[in-house]
Formats: structure tokens, sequence, C-alpha cells
């Protein structure tokens, strides 16, 4: 009887410890304590691969690999949105921040204009610490994804309002235009068509603030105590590039990078004393690619992969605890590896990038207007310019071609100063014809070349690490990774019904469905 009763027991005890052990690591693992969320805006798989080519010839070691390539779980993702197979940042951001297809421009909201829950939202509700991190603006289209809800990303000053409800602990990165008032005591330049003093609420609700570029030093000094909350606006519009970051004469006082910007995050974060989630973007991706600037996107994926380092380096402390998720909006740029107009393309020529000092946006676009007033005289302006990408972007020994190119484009930018703004030749978003004709010589003697001025809708590549991270891999769609997240999180995301993508059966419509009106593969010589 007592043995009979002991067998009992012991089956009991053992049945009860195998049904524990499948509680805990089957449907109900336990939702990872602390979760990074990168975001590569513009980060295709080419941005992805070039960067990694790039980065082993810098560190001259075959071996070396990008951090986020290291990650053993890998997707590819598509990121259509509702009205276009070609995403914007806002319905890109959306799709990966509530898990739902909207049109390009909304941000967190349904083509409907119905509000979408977003998963910091649901985080900060079930009880997580909220970091978001750019290096645009705070209230740019991805991060506002995450803490907004409207149906034009261009309204960034209402966006901000909408921030301030949040309740979120950290938020960093660029745009205090949006947040300081019209004309403030600190003669900071505000956007703001209201009254309201956005710093002075944020304070009011108990955040530390770190404003403009002589808050940075600050910035960089501070030990956050439990509780503290951050709101750090460093710059008027978005921060700098890398490339520019890290050639900056003033170096120890360049902005923060994107992975100070991390790091900062998770001691703010950590001394919450809880669960967090953190959203950093690599904002400028985009950007550079926009304006094909190879060696530009190059290096803030390089930038964005440091950033992912710090969160690597706090995963090895909570393995068990921790899940990094590396993803992307979309593609931009429609960058490729290989130009070949023969049958003779077979290489790509990265090291002509590492001539490359300085960005085509954030510098090259002043040099030549400014050179207008300094150099009257054409012959000398011209000489002066080709000097000067000589010696900032390694276009030395021209060919007779490149030499045209770069003279044709000073032509047309010097007639460009004569015209009014709607007879000038400009490329994309405005960029002028002498940006372009470097951008694309530099990118040409890579061998890099591109299909566009926007984004395409190529997949991206999405990684990720740690607590459940297998159920990121695959072929997914955007709003999967978002369901998937809030899945692993345990956190509720909307659940409205909606319809596929109109865009999947070939209905395009909506706002950037226009043409544009430089022809495809011609850029004006005359
Ligand atoms: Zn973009």
């Amino acid at each position: 009887m007592t043995l009979q009763r002991l067998g009992n027991k012991t089956m009991c005890a053992f049945v009860l410890l195998a049904s524990m052990l499948l509680f805990a690591s089957s449907a109900f693992a336990a939702a990872p304590k602390y979760v990074f969320y990168f975001i590569g805006d513009g980060m295709g798989a080419s941005q992805r691969q070039a960067a990694q080519y790039f980065y082993k010839i810098q560190t001259q070691n075959p071996e070396a690999k990008l951090v986020m390539n290291s990650f053993p779980v890998s997707a590819l993702v598509t990121s259509h949105s509702d009205n276009t197979l070609i995403t914007d940042s806002g319905a890109g951001g959306t799709a990966l921040a509530t898990g739902f297809k909207t049109t390009n421009g909304a941000i967190a909201k349904l083509p409907d204009g119905t509000d979408l829950k977003t998963i910091a939202e649901a985080a900060h509700d079930a009880g997580y610490a909220v970091g978001l991190a750019t290096s645009t603006r705070i209230t740019h289209a991805t991060p506002a994804a995450f803490s907004a809800h409207n149906m034009s990303r261009s309204n960034e000053n209402e966006m901000a309002i909408d921030q301030l409800g949040t309740g979120f602990e950290y938020f960093a990165g660029g745009g205090f235009r949006h947040f300081v008032a019209k004309n403030n005591a600190a003669g900071l330049k505000s956007k703001r068509k209201d009254d309201r003093d956005l710093i002075a609420e944020f304070k009011a609700k108990g955040y530390t603030t770190f404003v403009g570029n002589n808050a940075r030093d600050a910035f960089r000094a501070y030990k956050p105590k439990k509780g503290d909350k951050v709101l750090a606006p460093l710059a008027y519009s978005v921060l700098g590039m890398e490339i520019d970051r890290i050639n900056s004469s003033e170096k120890k006082n360049a902005m923060p990078s994107i992975a100070e910007l991390t790091t900062k995050g998770i001691e703010v974060l950590e001394a919450q004393k809880k669960p967090f989630f953190f959203m950093v973007e690599g904002g400028r991706i985009d950007w550079a690619a926009h304006c094909n600037d190879a060696t530009g996107t190059i290096y803030d994926t390089l930038a964005l992969d440091a950033a992912v380092a710090e969160a690597l380096a706090f995963y090895k402390k909570h393995p068990e605890e921790t899940l990094i998720v590396v993803a992307a909006d979309h593609e931009t740029g429609g960058m490729a590896m290989g130009i070949s107009l023969d049958s003779k393309g077979y290489f790509l020529k990265l090291n002509e990038l590492f001539k490359v000092k300085a960005s085509i946006e954030d510098i090259l676009a002043y040099v030549y207007p400014d050179m207008v007033e300094e150099y009257p005289k054409v012959a000398e302006r011209h000489a002066a310019y080709l000097k000067y990408v000589g010696e900032y972007f390694g276009l030395t020994d021209l060919t007779p071609r490149e030499k045209e190119q770069l003279e044709s484009a000073m032509t047309i930018e010097d007639r460009n100063q004569n015209l009014p703004a709607a007879e000038q030749i400009n490329y994309g978003y405005a960029y002028t014809p002498t940006m372009i004709a470097v951008a694309h010589l530099v990118s040409e003697r890579a061998r890099i070349s591109w299909t566009s001025y926007v984004h395409t809708s190529t997949v991206t590549a999405l990684s990720a690490i740690g607590n459940q991270s297998a159920k990121f891999g695959g072929f997914k769609d955007n709003t999967e990774v978002a369901k998937t997240m809030a899945d692993v999180m345990g956190v509720k995301l909307s659940s409205f019904k909606t319809t596929p993508s109109k865009a999947l059966l070939g209905n395009t419509t909506g706002p950037n469905e226009k043409y544009s009106k430089i022809p495809y593969g011609q850029e004006r010589t005359k």
C-alpha cells in the first residue's frame, strides 16, 4: 500500500515536472523582458551586402561581418502598402509598428482614418518602458509610426503633441523645431504654428530634456536615475550623416552617433527597473540612397550596425530575456551591385568609395551653389568644382566622358540660377545636377548602379537573435513582423478585419502615383 502510494506520488511529480517543462518551452514560453527593434530605413539587401563587403575591405579581414548579419535567424520581408506596391516610410513604419497596411503617407492609421494600436503603445500598456531613437527627426515617419497617429506624415507638429501624450520613457534624435515654442528665449528656430512650448510640457511631465547642438555634451554625460524620462531632440532637423560625422573636423564635438543614442537609451530604460521595448531607426540610410550616394548609404548602414552591436552586448548579459530584431521598412534607390555596358562587367570596385570624404546631400549639395558667389567667372568656378570633387570624392584622372558629364551638369546648374524654380532641371527631391553627376560618377566607378530616386518594392532582409527569435524566420510580409513581435511579447495590437492591399491586384492609387518629369534613364546633358 505504502509502496503503491509512493509510486503514484512519484508518477504525479514526474507528470507535473514534464508538463511544466512543456509549458515553459512551447506556446507559453516566457515573453522577452527586453526587446530591441532596429529599423534600417531604406536598408535593402544590396545596402546591407555592400556595407558588409566595404567593411571587410575597411578592416582588411575577409571574415568580418556586420553584427546584424551574424544573427542566427533571418527572413525576407515584403513591404507593399495598401495603395501601392512601393511603400513610403509612413505606411512601411505603420506596418512594422501595428501589423496593418495603410495608404502611403499615413501614420499608424488605417486608410479610413481609424487609429491603430502601435506595438510601442501596447508594450507600454503592458508595463514595458519604451524608448524610440532615430538619426532623423523624432517626429519623422518611422518613430512617429510607433508613437503618433496622423493621416499625413508631414504633420510633424501635431505628432509631437501625440508623442507628449504617450508617456514613453526615452525619445532621442533630431527635430527640435517641432517641440520648441515660437520665439523661444533660447533663440532656437521653431516650426510650430501654435503657441505651445512642448519642451516645457515634457518637462512638466517629469522629462529631462536635451535640446539642440549645445545640449549634446550634457546628453553624453547624463547618468539617468531610477524613473528618469528623457526627451532629446539634438538638432533642428535630422542628425548628420555618418560619413560627415566621422570626417568632421570637430570630431570630439560631433553629434552623437546612433550607437550613442542606443547606449544612452539602454541606460535610461534599464533605470526604469522594468521590462523595456526599444525601437532604433537608422534613418539616414534612406536619405543617402534617395540621392544615390553609395558611400553615404554604406556608412549609415555601418552606423546602424554599430548600434546593433550595443544591443548585442546587452543581449550577452541577458541572453534568455532579450530579443533583438533588425528589420527594414523598404529598399531605397534600387541600389544594384554591378554595372555592365558590355560583356566585361564581372567586378565591383568598392575601393573607389574609400576616396570619398563627404556626403552628397548634406555637404556636396551646397558646394556648387556657394561657388557661384565665390567664383563669378564660369571657367574659374568650374575648375574649382573639379578640384573639389577630386579632393573629396576621389574624382581625379577624369576620362573625357566623365569630364563632359561634370561640365554639362555645371552648365545646366549655371542656367538654373537664372530660371524660375519650375523651369529648373533637378532630379528626385530637387537634387541639383552637380550633386547627381558626382553621385553617379562615384557609383559608376565602384560599379554600383541605381534605378530610382525614391523607394523600390524589392524584399528586405531581417535578422533576429534571442528569446523566441526563431519565430521571425522565413519569407514574410512586414505586417507579420509586428504581429509576431506582439505575439512573443504577449501584448495586444488592434484586431480590425481589413481587406488585402488593393495594390496586390494591380490597383495602384494615391498620393504618390505620378510620373517623374525626368524620363527614365535620362539625365539631361544639355
Ligand atoms: Zn525614403
